[in-house]
């Protein structure tokens, strides 16, 4: 199954928030975030199985690290993925290009 590309647009409400997103030296990282489509750097072979019943999971999200106060793994980004036969979820870390 392959989910329409969503993207998302971060929208802190707070000082606090809007403090904690994106990057003094980075303008991409931070962005990142978006539903469905192609997960960056990973292509559809690369998907994995589910560890319940073993079928492909889809790829169902990506969310990329929020800003340097809140950095995963210098700007690596979670890539979501979903199975839709027993509805079971796993994620992974994904180092990008950014
Ligand atoms: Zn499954």
């Amino acid at each position: 199954m392959k989910i329409p590309k969503i993207k998302l647009i971060p929208q802190p409400e707070t000082e606090e928030a809007k403090n904690a997103v994106g990057y003094e030296w980075n303008e991409v990282a931070g962005t990142r975030h978006f539903l469905g489509g192609q997960p960056d750097e990973l292509s559809e072979s690369e998907y994995p199985n589910c560890s319940v019943c073993s079928n492909k999971m889809t790829f169902y999200a990506q969310i990329d690290s929020i800003g340097d106060n809140y950095d995963i793994a210098d700007c690596m980004v979670i890539h979501n993925f979903v199975c839709f036969d027993c509805n079971t979820v796993t994620a992974q870390l994904t180092q990008t290009r950014a």
